[in-house]
């Protein structure tokens, strides 16, 4: 199986980028924050504090997650029966998601899900990790990042689409807070992989970083 590991900061363009080239190489794309997502989100239903290892420990065996595609390619995250793709998008569950994420035991819980989908299927797959930890024999590996400024815009506009209620200032703040989080954490820091190829997309559209990494892929896999 081929496998595309796109790792970077939240807000650099990830998600979009991955899912519309997946589609136009017929890979599944694999979001793998929505999957950290979702055990933030049964953290916080269960009243856990974020950052206790022990507690969210013990909450992971009665976690089930699975991972749905619809037609359009769309990944749901069905988690314990319920379709969760929408309410794992919130701030609060974005500052949950990082706060777990820095726990061995999730990361562990997690891991061998993420690998076996990569063994089924032809994959691109974005994360923080996935070039380093969770596919370090990845066929491709791209590194995506921008401004915090040029994220957080973004991220802002998304959000404001959605109808959530948030300032531009909050959400430069949790993005801070996030990328901190996410670097510094002893377990799978955010970081590129040695043979990664880096793009920043700050001053690029959506169109030209979508076929910048595009054509890395390409060249890379031979197509
Ligand atoms: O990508 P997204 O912003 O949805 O990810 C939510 C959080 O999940 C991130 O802030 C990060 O802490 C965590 N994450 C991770 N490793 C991954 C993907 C996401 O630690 N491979």
């Amino acid at each position: 199986m081929r496998s595309v590991a796109i790792d970077g900061p939240s807000g650099a363009g990830k998600s979009t980028i991955a899912r519309f080239a997946a589609k136009r190489l017929g890979f599944i794309y694999v979001d793998t924050g929505a999957i950290y997502r979702a055990v933030g989100l049964f953290a916080k239903m269960n009243n856990v504090g974020s950052k206790d290892s022990e507690a969210v420990g013990s909450l992971l065996p009665k976690i089930k997650i699975d991972i749905r595609y619809d037609e359009s390619g769309l990944q749901h995250m069905i988690l314990n029966g319920e379709d969760v793709s929408e309410s794992i998008r919130t701030p609060e569950v974005s500052i949950y998601a990082s706060d777990v994420s820095a726990i061995p035991s999730v990361r562990a819980f997690l891991l061998g899900m993420q690998r076996d989908l990569a063994e089924r299927y032809d994959v691109i797959m974005d994360g923080r990790d996935i070039g380093t930890v969770v596919l370090p024999n990845a066929s491709v590996k791209v590194f995506l990042t921008a401004s915090p400024e040029a994220r957080a815009k973004r991220r802002f506009l998304e959000l404001q689409a959605k109808g959530t209620e948030c300032s531009y200032e909050d959400v430069l703040k949790d993005m801070r807070y996030r990328d901190e989080n996410d670097s510094s954490r002893q377990i799978a820091p955010l970081k590129p992989a040695s043979d990664s190829v880096f793009v920043d997309t700050t001053d690029k559209t959506l169109g030209e970083s979508i076929e910048e990494v595009l054509k890395i892929i390409t060249e890379r896999l031979g197509l």
